[in-house]
C-alpha cells in the first residue's frame, strides 16, 4: 500500500515523499478513505501512531480541491483542538509540511504567551486552525474568531482534555460550530466518558482503532545503562568499541546534541554521521545512503528525523538521550526488531532522565534490565574513577582506529592534564 493507492492528489503526496514516508501507518490506511469520503470519525489511537497525518491529509486534500470557496478573505474552515500547547505546536508543524504546496494557510494559537502575534495571524486569514481550548475560547469571545465557517472539525487527544479539566471548554466550542460539518475525534483510550463526548460530537461515525504499539516493546532486547552526563561519551565510545554492531542508530533530544556525538565521535576515530532537520534534505538522503549500505555503521538522528528510516536489518540502538515523550521510546526501538528480526536497544540514563524513564516502563509496562556493571558506573570527570575498563582487553571491535591507542587511556590522560 502506499500513498498514491490512497488517492491522494500530487501536490500532497509531493510533500510526504519529501520527508521520505514511503508507507502509509496502519491508522493512516484505515482512516484516510474513510475521511476522503467525508465520514465522521472516531479514532483510537495514541501519539506516534501517525495519526496527525491520518487527519491532516484528507483535511488538506479537501480544503485544497475546494480552495475557490475561500475566496477574498480566508475564512477558518477546519479547527483542530488539542489539550497542550506541545501538541497544538506539532500538529500546525505537520500542516505546513503536509500543506506546503496547496497555498493554504495554518495558524496555531495556545496560551501562556501574548495574544498579539496571534491575533495579527488570524486577522489576514487563515485556512487552518490549530488550537489549545483556553485560548481558542478567549479569542472567540474577544471577536477575533468565528467558527461559522468550520467545515471540519478535530478533537485530539480527547482523554487527555478530559483529564484535564477541559470538558466545559469543549462543550462551549462545539456548541459554536456548524451542524454541517465533518467532525474527526482521537482519543487514545475510550473509557465511558469518552464514548459519550464523542456520541455529542459525532454523527454516525466510523471507527478506527490501532493496535498498541506496546508490542514492539516485546520483541527487542532492552537494556539500560544509568550513567552521569559526563559519562555518557565514554561509554558510547566504549560501547561502540567493544560491541561489533554492523549498524547502530543513535538518537539524541535534539539537532545540537546529534552533532556533539557525531563531532565526540569523530575524534575518537569512529565514523559517524547525523541527520536532523538542519540539514539539508540532499545531505540526509547521502548520509542515509551511506549508513544502508554499511559505508558508515553509526548514524545519529533526532527523533523527527529518523521518522522516515526505514532499515531492515539494524543491529542496535542507542538511546543516548532519554525521549521525554514515552511513546517515542517505542519508536525508537522498533527501529530495530524490524519483520522478523529482533533486535537490541540500549538507553542511557542520567539522573534528571529518571522520570522520564518511569513514564517509558509505565507504558511498556516492563522494566528494562539495568546493566550494573559498567566501566562508567560513578563516572564524574572531577572525581577519582571508581572502575576502570581493562584498555587492552577490550579491543575486540575496532572500527578505524589506530591500533594501540586506547580510547580511555587517551581521554584520561588528556583529562589530567587539563585539570592541573
Ligand atoms: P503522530 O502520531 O501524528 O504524532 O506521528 C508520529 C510521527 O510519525 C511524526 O513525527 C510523523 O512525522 C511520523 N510519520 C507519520 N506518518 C508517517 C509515515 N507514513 N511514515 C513515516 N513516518 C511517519
Amino acid at each position: 500500500m502506499t500513498f498514491k493507492d490512497l488517492s491522494i492528489i500530487e501536490p500532497i503526496l509531493r510533500a510526504i515523499r519529501e520527508e521520505g514516508y514511503t508507507t502509509p501507518t496502519p491508522i493512516q490506511e484505515q482512516s484516510i478513505p474513510i475521511l476522503l469520503r467525508r465520514k465522521d470519525l472516531l479514532g483510537c489511537a495514541q501519539t506516534g501512531t501517525g495519526k496527525t497525518a491520518a487527519f491532516a491529509i484528507p483535511i488538506l486534500q479537501h480544503l485544497y480541491k475546494d480552495r475557490d470557496r475561500n475566496k477574498g478573505k480566508r475564512k477558518i474552515r477546519a479547527l483542530i483542538v488539542t489539550p497542550t500547547r506541545e501538541l497544538a505546536i506539532q500538529i500546525y508543524d505537520s500542516f505546513r509540511t503536509y500543506g506546503k504546496y496547496t497555498g493554504l494557510k495554518n495558524a496555531v494559537i495556545f496560551g501562556g504567551v501574548k495574544q498579539g502575534a496571534q491575533t495579527n495571524t488570524l486577522r489576514q486569514g487563515v485556512d487552518i486552525l490549530v488550537a489549545t481550548p483556553g485560548r481558542l475560547l478567549d479569542l472567540m469571545d474577544q471577536g477575533y474568531i468565528s467558527l461559522k465557517d468550520v467545515e471540519y472539525s478535530v478533537l485530539d487527544e480527547a482523554d487527555r482534555m478530559l483529564d484535564m479539566g477541559f470538558i466545559h471548554d469543549i462543550k462551549r466550542i462545539i456548541a459554536k460550530l456548524p451542524r454541517e460539518r465533518q467532525s474527526l475525534f482521537f482519543s487514545a483510550t475510550m473509557p465511558p466518558s469518552i464514548i459519550q463526548l464523542s456520541r455529542k460530537i459525532l454523527g454516525n461515525p466510523e471507527k478506527v482503532s490501532v493496535r498498541p504499539e506496546q508490542t514492539t516493546a516485546e520483541k527487542v532486547e532492552q537494556l539500560l545503562y544509568y550513567v552521569s552526563k559526563k559519562g555518557k561519551p565514554k561509554l558510547l565510545v566504549h560501547l561502540l568499541q567493544t560491541q561489533p554492531m554492523d549498524s547502530t542508530l543513535i538518537f539524541t533530544r535534539t539537532k545540537y546534541g546529534a552533532d556533539k556525538v557525531v563531532k565526540m565521535l569523530g575524534k575518537k576515530k569512529i565514523n559517524a554521521e547525523a541527520i536532523h532537520g538542519n540539514k539539508s534534505q540532499n545531505a540526509r538522503q547521502r548520509a542515509l545512503g551511506n549508513f544502508k549500505s554499511g559505508k558508515t555503521k553509526v548514524l545519529i538522528a533526532t527523533d523527527i528525523a529518523a521518522r522516515g528510516i526505514d532499515i531492515e536489518q539494524l543491529s542496535l540502538v542507542i538511546n543516548y538521550e532519554i525521549p521525554n515523550i514515552p511513546e517515542t521510546y517505542i519508536h525508537r526501538i522498533g527501529r530495530t526488531g524490524r519483520a522478523s528480526f529482533s533486535g537490541l536497544a540500549i538507553s542511557f540514563c542520567m539522573e534528571e532522565e529518571k522520570p522520564f524513564l518511569r513514564d517509558i516502563q509505565k507504558l511498556i509496562d516492563q522494566e528494562i534490565r539495568v546493566v550494573e556493571e559498567h566501566p562508567f558506573v560513578a563516572y564524574e570527570p572531577d572525581e577519582v574513577i571508581v572502575s576502570a575498563p581493562k584498555p587492552q582487553k577490550q579491543q575486540s571491535y575496532n572500527r578505524s582506529r589506530k591500533p594501540g591507542r586506547h580510547q580511555y587511556h587517551h581521554q584520561k590522560s588528556s583529562r589530567n592534564s587539563r585539570s592541573k
